[in-house]
């Protein structure tokens, strides 16, 4: 059996909203902390829900552990960056990565424990 490695699609990169906004698509309330694609590279008063953004069958994966990460990404055919403005930085810092609810599954299996705060979970 061979193993097939599927290529990853590069996405743009979704961002962790601090301050309360609309989705410029459905109007929907985006809470501070609500994932959102810019429609404008980083322009915060056009943003577009993780629904509209086609994102809400993605889970949040925290960065911080590499081994998790690069499991999680190896197993998730969608791989998209979340990004967070830092007032500290002033800059946009990478907080960790949406991938397919399945890959994360998959990681736990790899690590053989579960992950403990998976958030952003799709209900
Ligand atoms: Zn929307």
């Amino acid at each position: 059996m061979t193993e097939k490695s599927p290529k990853t699609a590069k996405e743009s990169p979704v961002y962790n909203l601090i301050r309360a906004s609309r989705c410029y698509n459905c109007d929907e309330k985006q809470l501070p902390g609500s994932l959102v694609r810019f429609q404008s590279s980083t322009d915060e008063s056009e943003v577009l829900c993780r629904k509209c953004s086609n994102l809400s069958d993605l889970e949040f994966l925290k960065s911080g552990n590499t081994k998790i990460t690069q499991l999680a990404k190896k197993h998730s055919k969608r791989v998209v960056v979340v990004m967070q403005w830092s007032e500290l930085w002033k800059a946009y810092e990478r907080k960790g990565l949406l991938v397919e609810s399945e890959a994360i599954d998959k990681t736990e299996k790899d690590l053989g424990f579960e992950l403990k705060d998976r958030e952003g979970k799709p209900a």
